[in-house]
């Protein structure tokens, strides 16, 4: 092992991964660095008790002509990194305002063949009748068929205030507002961004939402940390970057528990607050710079339970709950900082399980939860019981087949991946928040003002969809950093 490499990649979740394989793909030494001891950041697969489980993803979008599968290929990583799709994605609880509770099941592989099908089930189930259909389907016509500028236009505009240009009978409202936006972008309807909320309405009704990868999430950060060392990068795992050098305002390397490592160029997938307010340091920023960074608003977290069941109980990878009083926002957010927590809310519990190989025959695995503010000194407990309650409520067939719980929130996501540097950040779930004002033009630049620092990963310089959306930002990093590279002669 050397000391001494091209480029330095700090993070191996899917957005840090993707750039060292792609650079080392192209001829850069490169070194990939974590402090887990495997791969996967958030989206890592780890194994218990004859389970293989995420801790907190349980599936990723678009399922079809998507980055994943353009990465894929260029890597060759077909065999190791094969989609799971299954015919039905998940069944669907809605309450409307009579107390009246309405299931449909949303179909996955069924519904890319079927697009026409799948709308009409939602329709139904939100209880649109004839006489709301105009509004109805001009506001899906203007969702799916805006085009890229037309929707650029929508990043200061919240989605509580775009949905309000349509006369929406409540069914479809909550729908979008709780199961869409909630439910892919875990953040408030009336901050959420429109631009971006239509971004990933049209990129999964294209292509599908709602894959898993056989084997595990985590095997595609696993398969490209090993495409990282066969291409003669290194990866060090179980190591964590303490400091990334600056020295005359440029990068020279990394500070490490097992040692210093330099190179001309470091890409951080740590976050953008962590890197910029404690890896780097704010002495070496502009002021207005690290104030444009503390001003970043993190996405909320999510809070939740693993059950380990004694029978494979759930039928669907996903099940999820909501009602006309589940609709999240600020203000609702902000109390809940403060101990108050809703009695209704809207709830996400799926399984891994019905891939084969990822649980033990007979066995099931199911991940449930809702959001919860990003701070990791939350207090959790009450948050937990009124899950618990909500279960017991909604799946009782589910309660007496729980054989160990596993409750997580935004501490443990602090803990495994994200440092807090900031009052209330730390356990954000996605990264940044995908809010008005904060995504399109407005998501941070891949490029930090200090020479040769970028950014890679879900903070930066991508849209849509979590896993995605930090590959497609792994993607262009290791783009620009090859592109400055050879225009500086560097390489
Ligand atoms: C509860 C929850 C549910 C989610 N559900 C979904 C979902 O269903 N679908 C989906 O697409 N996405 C989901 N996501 C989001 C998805 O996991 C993230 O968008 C994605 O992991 C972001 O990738 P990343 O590479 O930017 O960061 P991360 O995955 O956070 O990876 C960052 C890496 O950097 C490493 N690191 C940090 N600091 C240091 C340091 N100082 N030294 C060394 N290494 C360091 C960490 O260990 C980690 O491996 C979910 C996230 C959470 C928390």
């Amino acid at each position: 092992m050397t000391d001494r490499y091209d480029v330095i990649v700090v993070g191996a979740g899917p957005g840090g991964a993707t750039s060292a394989a792609l650079l080392a793909k192209a001829g850069l030494k490169v070194l990939l660095v974590d402090k887990n001891s495997q791969p996967g950041g958030k989206t890592m697969t780890v194994s218990k008790n004859g389970f293989r489980y995420e801790y907190w993803p349980i599936c990723a979008g678009p399922a079809r002509d998507g980055l994943f599968q353009k990465l894929i290929k260029q890597l060759e990583l077909e065999e190791e990194v094969q989609v799971w799709l299954p015919d039905y994605l998940a069944s669907a609880y809605y309450k409307d305002a009579s107390g009246e509770m309405r299931n449909v099941i949303l179909p996955g592989q069924k519904g890319l063949d079927d697009p026409v099908t799948l709308l009409n089930s939602i329709l139904a189930w939100a209880g649109v009748t004839e006489k709301d259909m105009p509004e109805v389907m001009r506001c899906m016509g203007d969702m799916l068929a805006l085009g890229p500028r037309d929707v650029a236009d929508l990043d200061e505009v919240t989605l509580q205030e775009w949905l309000g240009r349509y006369k929406l009978p409540m069914g479809v409202y909550t729908f979008l507002a709780t199961i869409r936006c909630e439910g892919t972008m875990e953040v408030p309807v009336d901050a959420g961004s429109a631009s971006e909320f239509i971004r990933i309405a049209q990129a999964t009704a294209l292509g599908g939402g709602g894959f898993y990868i056989k084997g595990g999430l985590g095997r595609l950060s696993e398969a490209l940390a090993r495409s990282v060392e066969d291409h003669g990068g290194e990866v060090l795992l179980r190591t964590k970057v303490e400091r990334i050098d600056v020295q005359d305002g440029q990068v020279t390397g990394v500070f490490t528990s097992k040692g210093v490592f330099r190179a001309p160029i470091v890409i951080s997938s740590a976050g953008i607050h962590p890197t910029v307010l404690k890896l780097v340091g704010p002495e070496h920023f502009d002021t207005s710079y690290v104030n444009y960074v503390k001003d970043l608003v993190p996405d909320w977290g999510f809070f939740g339970a693993r059950y380990f069941l004694d029978k494979p109980v759930l039928e669907y990878p996903v099940y999820l709950y909501c009602s006309d009083k589940t609709i999240l926002t600020l203000d609702d957010l902000k109390k809940e900082e403060s101990g108050w927590f809703p009695d209704d809310f809207y709830v996400y519990m799926g399984t891994n399980s019905l891939c084969p190989g990822m649980a033990p025959k007979g066995k099931q695995f199911a991940w449930i939860g809702g959001t919860c503010p990003s701070d990791p000194k939350t207090k959790m407990k009450p948050l937990w019981d009124a899950l618990e309650k909500k279960v017991a409520e909604l799946w009782p067939w589910v309660v007496p087949h729980i054989v160990e719980r596993e409750y997580f929130g935004p501490a443990q996501v602090a803990a495994l991946v994200r440092d807090q540097v900031m009052p209330g950040q730390g356990g954000e779930c996605f990264g940044l928040a995908q809010i008005a004002g904060q995504c399109g033009k407005h998501k941070p630049s891949l490029k930090s003002p200090i020479r040769g620092l970028y950014y890679a990963g879900f903070d930066a310089g991508c849209q849509g969809l979590g896993m995605h959306a930090a590959v497609e930002s792994g993607m262009k990093a290791a783009e620009t950093v090859q592109r400055y590279m050879a225009s500086h002669r560097m390489w």
